[in-house]
């Protein structure tokens, strides 16, 4: 690993957020979890390392930065994997009429039998009921980005932990 790379160096990164791409710095932690990738602590929120996939030679000498990914343990894989069949075997998401504390009016769920969207009004849009695609919810659970919505935290994340 080139001593630029070393431990404690700064670095400049790439990332996507929301769908956009956002320019960060931060500092070399360690060997990231990938052939040719590095940990980084990013300024303002060093809690949280990225890890970035560094450019071969050419690709930098075309100007381009490293670039953060999402690295998911085997262990997370598996459940990114259940929730996106959940969802897809489902081939969508309603959502009904439901405040919480945080703001949201309206939460999203995969199962028409949810114990958490029971007795709720269902949400309307032009007069139908309103859902969301499997494939837009997908890309929200694994991380591409998009809107966010109040996704189920029972039916859709399948946090089995969570009984109301
Ligand atoms: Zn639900």
């Amino acid at each position: 690993m080139a001593s630029r790379f070393k431990a404690g160096a700064r670095l400049q990164f790439t990332q996507q957020v929301n769908g956009k791409t956002v320019t960060r710095t931060g500092e070399v932690w360690s060997d990231g979890p990938v052939v040719s990738s590095l940990w980084v602590l990013p300024d303002g929120d060093r809690r949280n390392p990225v890890p970035v996939k560094l450019p071969t030679a050419r690709q930098e000498d075309a100007g381009q930065l490293p670039e953060a990914f999402v690295h998911n343990s085997p262990a997370q894989q598996e459940l990114l994997a259940a929730r996106c069949s959940n969802v897809s075997r489902r081939g969508q998401v309603y959502a009904v009429l439901d405040a919480d504390l945080l703001g949201n009016t309206l939460s999203y769920h995969a199962d028409p039998g949810c114990p958490l969207a029971a007795g709720k009004e269902p949400a309307r849009q032009h007069g139908r009921p309103l859902t969301v695609s499997a494939h837009r919810v997908i890309d929200l659970l694994s991380g591409k980005g998009g809107v966010g919505l109040n996704l189920c935290r029972r039916c859709v994340w399948l946090d089995m932990e969570v009984t109301r």
